[in-house]
């Protein structure tokens, strides 16, 4: 039996339908309506941080915390340069210049011991990356950041429903990023991202700035008797119909979250004996990190041989993919950043990864059949 498997799948339970038509009925669809109410109610709750926001992207979110903290031209923020553009250009936008560090070769995570030597009279804030929704080691960060008195930006795009020693992603710094693109392990409708407050003092502003520079938050409470321009800002309101999409998917989270573990799960398992054998190198999550089964990885031996597999992959059916460029190498990356320090794992550790079809979908015999044709490519190449 052969398969044809598309890389991702949105995630789709059926249970999204009756709100979403409420939400259309009800004729209440433009932002900060009644589901971003209760979406944001519930993560609130949830997350326990000081304010959720919910926005039109992970990107609006990244760049929402960029103007939240007064980023200024020629400001340093230090990320890793193995990471989606968006946490880049959050910050290019509002002029800084972006300093990459190294990351570690286990996670794909920044690497913690280099944060450090990268801080200058510059440096504004550090913004992780929990790559594959996987933690950074935070309690490092952390301390570097009251050192230096920098802040801290989680891009935990990836990372909704994990944890790094019991505490939610998104919840340890500042400031926190979570994505709801149709990719991720939930969606607003294709599209959608949540701004996680946990400083008291921005409460007010990102409220501000999410209406277009206007206090019409305030206004729409009573608190002002008239609304006005305040501050800068833009439109930065996810339409209701969305957030009623999305509330049909946090009512099911542990069934979304359970199944994508499974599945995740089942990859590690089907794959250990070819990195016992020494052949490819599976996802390791360190002991003070939870996993959310966002993404499954392999590392293969180098980037000939990830094409090579690539190729053989989609020639029986399987649109397997790999992600990011560098951005320290990329021609917008060389324009508004610099790399730290040597390039030991970046781009080596991104040349070999591969990652496999994973969707709230999938089923048992579609990992089963990747997993086996991985096994023949192997023996194939006379490896095995
Ligand atoms: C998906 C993603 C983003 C951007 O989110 P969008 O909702 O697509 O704008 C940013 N950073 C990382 C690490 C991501 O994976």
């Amino acid at each position: 039996m052969t398969f044809k498997i598309p890389f991702n799948k949105p995630c789709y339970t059926g249970n999204e339908d009756k709100y979403v038509l409420n939400a259309m009925r009800s004729l209440q669809i433009s932002g900060n309506g009644p589901y971003t109410k209760k979406c944001e109610k519930w993560f609130e709750e949830e997350l326990k941080c000081k304010r959720a926001l919910l926005v039109p992207s992970g990107t609006h979110a990244l760049e929402m915390a960029a103007l939240l903290i007064d980023v200024q031209p020629g400001d340093e923020i230090i990320m890793p340069s193995y990471t989606f553009v968006s946490t880049a250009n959050a910050f290019a936008l509002r002029g800084a210049k972006i300093v990459f560090v190294d990351i570690k070769p286990d996670t794909m995570n920044i690497d913690e011991n280099l944060i450090e030597q990268a801080v200058t009279e510059k440096t504004r804030a550090i913004c992780v990356v929990h790559y594959a929704g996987v933690a950074c080691s935070m309690d490092k960060i952390l301390e570097i950041a009251r050192k230096y008195n920098l802040f801290v930006i989680e891009d935990a795009a990836q990372g909704i429903m994990s944890k790094y020693k019991d505490r939610p992603l998104g919840t340890i710094g500042h400031l926190g990023c979570y994505s709801f693109h149709e990719t991720k392990n939930y969606t607003s409708a294709g599209e959608g991202g949540l701004l996680i407050i946990n400083n008291e003092e921005f409460v007010e502003k990102a409220e501000i700035i999410r209406e277009k520079g206007t206090n019409r938050n305030q206004f729409f409470r009573g608190m002002v008797d008239k609304y006005t321009w305040i501050d800068i800002g833009s439109s930065f309101l996810m339409n209701d119909v969305s957030a009623a999409y999305l509330w049909g998917q946090l009512e099911w989270k542990e069934i979304i979250n359970n199944s994508r573990l499974k599945s995740w799960g089942l990859y590690y398992i089907g794959l250990s004996k070819l990195e016992s054998l020494g052949v490819i190198e599976l996802p390791k999550i360190p002991s003070y990190a939870t996993n959310n089964g966002h993404i499954f990885y392999i590392k293969v031996k180098n980037l000939d041989e990830r094409t090579k597999l690539l190729n053989f992959l989609r020639e029986n059916g399987i649109y397997a993919v790999f992600h990011y460029v560098p951005l320290h190498s990329s021609p917008a990356g060389l324009k508004f950043g610099r790399f730290f320090g040597e390039d030991v794992f970046t781009t080596k550790e991104s040349e070999r990864l591969i990652r496999l079809p994973l969707f709230y979908s999938i089923k048992v015999e579609e990992i089963n059949y990747v997993v086996n044709e991985i096994y023949k490519f192997y023996d194939k190449e006379n490896i095995l």
